[in-house]
């Protein structure tokens, strides 16, 4: 059983190292922001509620988002552990989420180099816009940098430099998982 939770800038490198860690380690990788966007898809208030809030780079308020994990995390193929990317993002929600957190891993990356990486690359998603990006840069800043300090004080935080070749990031993040 193991719960990790990857923690970066948009174009920190997350879904890469997540689904690595994933095909490596056999356990579900999964990201908050792609249940979100699924969800958003429905033609329902709470649908519609998500979209625009996302498409604004905005957060999805703590409760809600705090009830949606959850009840997903509950799916019997999370039972013997997971690989969460983008939760938690405040500090609320690492204060309410109940099931236990192993390691938690800090891709490091500049905002500069973040911002690089993710003009480089093709997105066919809405809410990829540079106004979105900017804004939830800025807001991992403000509410997410806590989330690390927070982890940090219960000696669970790994921070890794995220400015590297994939491949050595991955060793890094290995040995670490593994000297638990
Ligand atoms: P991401 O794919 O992680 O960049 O997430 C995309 C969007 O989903 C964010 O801009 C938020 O609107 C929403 N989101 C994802 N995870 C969270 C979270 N833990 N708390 C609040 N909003 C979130």
């Amino acid at each position: 059983m193991l719960k990790l939770i990857l923690i970066g800038i948009q174009g920190a490198g997350k879904s890469t190292q997540g689904n690595l860690l994933s095909q490596k380690l056999d356990i579900p990788y999964l990201s908050s922001g792609h249940i979100f966007r699924e969800m958003a898809k429905e033609k329902t208030p709470l649908g519609r509620f998500l979209k625009e809030t996302m498409n604004a780079g905005a957060l999805i308020p703590d409760d809600k988002t705090i009830e949606i994990i959850e009840e997903y995390l509950a799916k019997p193929e999370y039972a013997k552990g997971y690989i969460l990317d983008g939760f938690p993002r405040t500090t609320k929600q690492a204060e309410i989420f109940s099931n236990g957190v192993d390691k938690v891993i800090y891709l490091k990356v500049s905002d500069k180099e973040a911002l690089w990486r993710i003009s480089g690359r093709m997105s066919d998603r809405e809410d990829e816009t540079l106004m979105a990006i900017r804004k939830r840069i800025e807001l991992f800043h403000e509410f997410t940098e806590p989330v690390i300090a927070y982890y940090g004080s219960q000696g669970r935080l790994v921070e890794v430099d995220g400015e590297r070749d994939i491949q050595e990031i991955f060793n890094d993040i290995l040995t670490h998982v593994e000297a638990k």
